[in-house]
């Protein structure tokens, strides 16, 4: 991750100035020797020995990777008042993500830029990587994702605007179906006047484009 200007340079924490913020849904329960059972039948059923030696852990592999990809790891958001007034675009960019794609439980993985224009409160840089992290484990869609974490920042912090972008790869369309090797899928969303402000929407993009 990149970060393009750091708005925290060793903010002193008083007391009183953090402020907590409120996380998503809680992570589904797994019951995982369900989903074990569950991956042994998948085997059989697709002419596979789920008792074979090779394949004697799998089920339990499987399902924990499932279980791990599902299960968002728990942090706490924690904002800080912006009391340097700092008004420029704040931007983490290139900030890797795995998550699943919800119709064929293949991975999608790529890389996001998240940006916002600071209005009272400002994030940890770290904790934007969090929030993507936060909705990339689950079942997704690239859209939606993008939009979560977007509105996700614009609701907590209530900035003046925020930008997010993704770039991913469907393994659903690059190692199967179209066999799209290295195409990817970039979407956006954009709030307040990252959305209304051509000049500030046209530095977002550029900021955020990767020129690697
Ligand atoms: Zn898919």
């Amino acid at each position: 991750m990149s970060a393009v200007a750091d708005p925290l340079p060793a903010q002193p924490t008083r007391p009183g100035n953090r402020r907590q913020l409120r996380l998503v849904d809680p992570s589904p329960a797994v019951d995982l020797p369900r989903a074990e059972r569950a991956v042994a039948d998948l085997l059989a059923a697709l002419g596979q020995d789920p008792f074979s030696a090779h394949l004697a852990d799998t089920p339990r592999r499987v399902a924990a990777s499932y279980a791990e990809l599902l299960t968002p790891p728990s942090f706490t958001p924690t904002t800080f008042p912006n009391d340097e007034g700092y008004d420029e675009l704040v931007l983490a960019r290139a900030i890797p993500f795995a998550s699943l794609c919800q119709h064929h439980l293949l991975p999608f993985v790529g890389v996001a830029h998240v940006g916002y224009l600071p209005a009272e409160r400002i994030l940890g840089l770290s904790k934007l990587a969090r929030v993507v992290e936060l909705f990339a484990r689950r079942l997704q869609l690239q859209e939606r994702l993008t939009t979560q974490v977007a509105d996700w920042l614009q609701a907590q912090l209530a900035p003046k605007g925020v930008g997010v972008v993704l770039e991913a790869e469907h393994q659903c369309m690059t190692i199967r179906g179209v066999h799209a090797a290295g195409a990817r899928t970039v979407t956006s969303a954009l709030h307040g006047l990252l959305r209304s402000d051509q000049r500030l929407r046209q530095e977002f993009f550029a900021l955020a484009r990767t020129s690697t």
